[in-house]
């Protein structure tokens, strides 16, 4: 996709795609404004407009995902999905993802690991819940957490989690050898945007779940958090693997911005259609006589 395309289209003036990669040594999250909108130029209801037409589009490149899968290619793609509490992670998937067809996804959470996954390796559990062929994975946290809350909280040793971006950047490097198109998404919001959203939770008795305790614990730790991300985004923004730096104080942003990454994502994959691997007017045919 070029680098601008059709504003008056899609809304975009020039594609996130081209400008929310973060430069080593050069981007600083610190200044990072989580309400702007880079690279859009119409307003919440184009986007909310545009969102039904790319969503018909990442339904039907999805499709596509799998017929070549059925074809006997091995790709699929994989969106990471970081972010701290009521960033918006779970917007994605419910209005991105959900434009696709459900048997099309692979949905995996990461949470506190159990006590068996405690015992081993800590990319285990994530080469267990890697996307099968001709799908599109979708992690809600991540191999990520393990270089941010146990950085942050002290979960293991300095020279535990200083190695792991390493071994993230080599198991990463695999996983696109393997045929998997990665797409990185970090999803910022304010400190202030964060405390009002924490709030509708405590003052909706139907968002009460989706509040815990630790959200606070971890909001105090923000500081930590914010170098740890910047750590993060310094050290595993690869080729294969690239990082999105994705501004999400407003929720439609961030929704359209990923949706136009995932159909990026599958487009840079040129995938066809299938041909029939049968006769097919043999089968129009034994069809009409049967
Ligand atoms: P949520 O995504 O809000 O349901 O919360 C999941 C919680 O699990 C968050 O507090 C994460 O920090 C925590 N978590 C995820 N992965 C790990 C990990 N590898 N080690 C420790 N805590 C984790
Ligand atoms: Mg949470």
């Amino acid at each position: 996709m070029g680098a601008r395309i059709e504003a008056a289209a899609s809304g975009w003036d020039v594609s996130p795609v081209h400008l929310l990669r973060p430069i080593p040594g050069i981007f600083s999250l610190a200044d990072l404004d989580t309400s702007a909108t880079p690279g859009f130029v119409g307003s919440k209801s184009d986007a909310v407009r545009l969102m039904q037409d790319r969503g018909k589009r990442l339904h039907t490149l999805q499709e596509k995902l799998y017929a070549d899968a059925v074809a006997g290619n091995g790709r699929a793609v994989l969106l990471v999905l970081q972010g701290m509490d009521a960033a918006g992670k779970g917007g994605i998937i419910r209005h991105v993802l959900g434009t696709v067809n459900p048997e099309g996804v692979d949905h995996a959470p990461f949470g506190v690991p159990s006590s068996e996954e405690r015992q081993h390796h800590f990319l285990w559990r994530v080469h267990k819940a890697l996307p099968r062929l001709g799908h599109i994975g979708v992690f809600d946290r991540s191999h990520y957490e393990d270089v941010l809350v146990a950085r942050v909280r002290r979960l293991v040793p300095e020279e535990v989690w200083q190695g792991r971006y390493c071994e993230i950047n080599e198991f990463e490097d695999q996983v696109a050898d393997q045929g998997t198109v990665i797409v990185k998404v970090a999803m910022f919001i304010s400190l202030d945007e964060q405390r009002q959203r924490l709030l509708d939770r405590l003052q909706d008795p139907h968002k009460y779940w989706k509040f815990s305790p630790r959200d606070v614990d971890d909001r105090l730790l923000w500081p930590a958090y914010r170098d740890a991300y910047q750590a993060l985004l310094d050290k595993t923004s690869t080729e294969v693997a690239p990082w999105y730096v994705v501004p999400s104080d407003h929720k439609w942003y961030s929704r359209i911005t990923v949706m136009e990454l995932l159909i990026a994502a599958l487009e840079s994959m040129n995938l066809s259609w299938p041909s029939a691997s049968y006769d097919i007017d043999e089968e129009i045919a034994r069809l009409e006589r049967s």
